[in-house]
């Protein structure tokens, strides 16, 4: 495990026997073993959108095993979320989405705890993003995404970003005194704040991204050296195409230029 991981703060748990088998095509792989599956098993991983990109990536990490999870978001769950927010079901809409999607990962595996927040996300949440081992930013306006940022690069908390509009995605690593923060690859891309509600989502696309980002949430857990550091990942879902664009040296945001 190198140092982009954030350790637990309690005691470790160890997997179980039934634990070790349902997780076994994860423990076969050597790059993850029993180790990654029990860092997995000790992690709280924070989601912070309940949406498509959300509903997405907390399913994958709750399947894959990660031990803890927080949700985060005001929203309810309405007709139009179900072509591509795939958690939740009919009987869901009106309900409010951290506890519809709580029952359903509950349900997927018992054995990772869920917790919701249901109030919108501010500063006052520093104390759940400090706890976290990594926190996924999955909301849709500009201004969450800089309050997620800070926060993280203030409690030294790995940040895995991730946005889907149209046919397109992007998704974007950031671990505190490793890389670059997110704030730094906003002074290159500052995108007007468009939403899906008037731009459209093509549905298979953002739970592309939400996957991906829970993919590499897993990997910073497990402490893979392969993270793509400094780096905005695009996807073209018209062009069929993942492009790798790393960010120029020197570059620096008011919040990181200090280290
Ligand atoms: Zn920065």
């Amino acid at each position: 495990m190198n140092s982009t991981t954030k350790l637990p703060k309690s005691m470790p748990k160890s997997l179980t026997n039934t634990q070790a088998m349902r997780y076994n095509r994860h423990i076969v792989l050597p790059q993850v073993d029993l180790d990654g599956q029990e860092a997995l098993l000790n992690a709280h991983a924070v989601v912070i959108g309940v949406g498509g990109l959300g509903t997405a990536a907390a399913t994958s990490l709750c399947a894959s095993g990660v031990g803890k999870i927080t949700l985060i978001d005001f929203d309810i769950v309405e007709q139009t979320n179900l072509p591509r927010q795939t958690l939740y079901k009919e009987d869901d809409v009106n309900k409010r989405k951290v506890d519809a999607g709580a029952t359903h990962l509950k349900a997927l595996n018992s054995h990772c705890e869920i917790n919701v927040v249901t109030v919108p996300f501010d500063n006052s949440h520093q104390d759940i993003i400090a706890d976290a081992n990594v926190v996924l930013d999955c909301t849709d306006n500009v201004e969450c995404r800089d309050v997620i940022n800070t926060l993280c690069f203030n409690t030294q908390t790995p940040l895995v970003s991730g946005a889907a509009i149209r046919f397109e995605g992007q998704l974007f690593v950031a671990i505190p005194g490793k890389s670059r923060c997110y704030g730094c690859l906003r002074k290159l891309f500052n995108e007007p704040n468009l939403s899906c509600v008037e731009a459209g989502i093509f549905s298979p696309v953002v739970n592309i991204i939400g996957t991906y980002q829970a993919m590499l949430a897993m990997q910073v857990l497990m402490g893979f050296d392969n993270l793509p550091l400094n780096q905005l990942i695009t996807f073209d879902g018209l062009r069929h195409e993942w492009q790798h664009w790393t960010l120029p040296d020197g570059l620096t945001c008011s919040l990181c230029s200090s280290d």
